[in-house]
């Protein structure tokens, strides 16, 4: 029988009151079993909360070097078991071997980046307005904080909202999506074996619709940081924000690339093929839309759907090009939006097929899809899909493309392929997304860099990673000294 995870809470692994656990399958071969984990409820998450509130006054009174100094330890420890968090991300979430080694690493600089930042948590001295007087500010912990994930990068988002909030001295209860819990897990026994004190970071696993509203309600939670859909997020933002707190969710996308008749071609096509697809088309900055200039628009297609016919699928511990969908769920969903491109009138030009004989038998695997014909109105084209669909959509100048591009409720990520400098430097003024990119694909983004959507795609409070993670995380103080 496969091993049976525990909560984390005041440095035990403890099982769920219920004693129910729940199965973390791997989406490459639904017969391996990867692991169990707490099925666990309100009263549980409470118990998490409470042990958080508990370690927080030690906590935030360490000085920031000593903080700084265990999430070091905890970076060189996971730096330790990169080999095992990598395999472990493949088999519970799909995504191919190298990206997952690429998310490993990023939680391994994540967290030596804000071991770093914990040296330097200051503030700024102002001039007063009188003699005698000091005028300065201080940043503070906001205290004991949740933190909600998805699982399309398991590792990497809770590092980079689990960093900043310990290196700012909160104390955290996290909460991992269901299918891929290994790898908060995983960072949890780093930060222990790095001598984290007891309840300063808690792990609850179990429903979200179980543990949310003790996470989301709990009278003495500061803040929620969550990264999910945009139904759940709009309303963990509404539950969070009823008891005025500190709130951040950062959700869905539609993100669009434009190709400019100026662009190389191979070059689009690479920008987009590796954007639409890559991860499976499971990142919430995946290129879902293709605008393309009609000067160029067939000269594209043909040459998408030869780079998408030329896409390995297969699991990801072989390191394909495109690993499986992480849940039957979403593989259900990304099969019923082919169907309803199909019905909508777009011409499907390859891909979109399940593949389900040989070694694709016990996965949720699709063939990579490219639409063509699509209008910008239709639901593939405005809805977050979530798997490796890309839609072109036709742009007959770049007003139009500039159009097409900010029509959707999303605004998370963007870009445009072009040699024109205006052109690049009007797409990158007045395009609504929180990241925009020339010659780039959507997907990726610097650890040092803030990251977060306009519209629909976040709750537009604060971004997340470099300074702008511990800006969340940390109140200002403002101070009058007289003497
Ligand atoms: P999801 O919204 O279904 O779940 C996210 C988390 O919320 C999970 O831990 C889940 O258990 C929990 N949850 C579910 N119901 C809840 C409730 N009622 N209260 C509190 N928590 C609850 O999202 P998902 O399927 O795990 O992830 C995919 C989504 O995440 C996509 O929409 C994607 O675009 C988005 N995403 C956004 C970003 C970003 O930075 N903008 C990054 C990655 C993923």
């Amino acid at each position: 029988m496969e091993q049976a995870f525990g909560n984390f809470v005041n440095g035990e692994w403890v099982d769920a009151e219920s004693g129910d656990t729940f199965e973390v399958v791997n989406p490459a071969d639904t017969t391996d079993v990867v692991a169990r984990f707490q099925r666990s409820t309100a009263a549980d998450a409470e118990d998490a909360i409470e042990a958080a509130i508990a370690a927080q006054h030690e906590w935030a009174n360490r000085p920031g070097p000593e903080r700084g100094a265990i999430l070091n330890r905890a970076s060189q420890e996971l730096a330790s078991r990169k080999e095992e968090a990598t395999e472990m991300l493949v088999r519970e979430e799909g995504k191919a071997r190298s990206e997952a080694a690429g998310e490993v690493q990023r939680a391994i600089d994540i967290f030596a980046y804000y071991a770093q930042k914990s040296l330097d948590l200051g503030g700024v001295v102002k001039s007063p307005s009188g003699r005698n007087k000091e005028l300065s500010t201080k940043r503070e912990p906001l205290g004991t904080v949740s933190i909600i994930t998805p699982w399309n990068y398991p590792i990497a988002i809770p590092a980079w909202k689990l960093a900043p909030a310990l290196a700012a001295g909160n104390t955290v209860v996290a909460k991992p999506a269901s299918e891929a819990p290994n790898s908060t897990r995983i960072l949890v026994e780093c930060l222990a074996e790095a001598g984290l004190p007891d309840g300063v970071v808690n792990f609850v696993t179990g429903p979200g619709s179980e543990l949310g509203a003790p996470l989301t309600t709990h009278s003495e939670i500061d803040a929620v940081s969550f990264t999910g859909s945009t139904s759940v997020g709009t309303s963990v933002a509404q539950a969070a924000s009823e008891g005025l707190k500190r709130v951040q969710c950062e959700m869905g996308g539609k993100n669009p690339t434009v190709v400019m008749p100026s662009a190389d071609i191979v070059e689009a096509v690479e920008i987009l093929g590796v954007g639409a697809f890559g991860t499976t088309g499971q990142s919430c900055t995946a290129a879902s839309r293709a605008i393309v200039h009609e000067d160029v628009y067939d000269e594209f297609v043909d040459a998408m759907v030869e780079y998408a016919e030329d896409i390995v699928v297969g699991p990801g511990l072989d390191d394909p090009d495109v690993g499986p969908h992480v849940s039957q769920g979403e593989l259900d969903s990304t099969l019923e939006y082919i169907d309803i491109g199909v019905d909508e009138g777009a011409t499907l030009e390859t891909g979109g097929e399940r593949l389900a004989d040989g070694e694709y038998d016990d996965g949720y695997y699709v063939r990579p899809a490219v639409f063509s014909d699509v209008d910008n109105d239709m639901r593939i084209a405005q809805e977050e899909i979530f798997g490796p669909v890309l839609s072109v959509i036709e742009a007959s100048d770049f007003e139009d493309a500039l159009e097409l591009a900010n029509d959707v409720e999303f605004g998370l990520s963007a870009s445009i392929v072009t040699q024109d400098l205006t052109e690049a430097n009007e797409f990158l003024d007045r395009i609504e997304a929180g990241v925009a990119k020339v010659n780039e694909k959507t997907t990726g983004l610097e650890l040092h860099v803030p990251f977060g959507g306009y519209k629909q795609s976040s709750t537009n409070t604060y971004r997340e990673q470099g300074d702008a993670g511990l800006d969340f995380f940390t109140a200002t103080k403002t101070i009058y000294r007289n003497y």
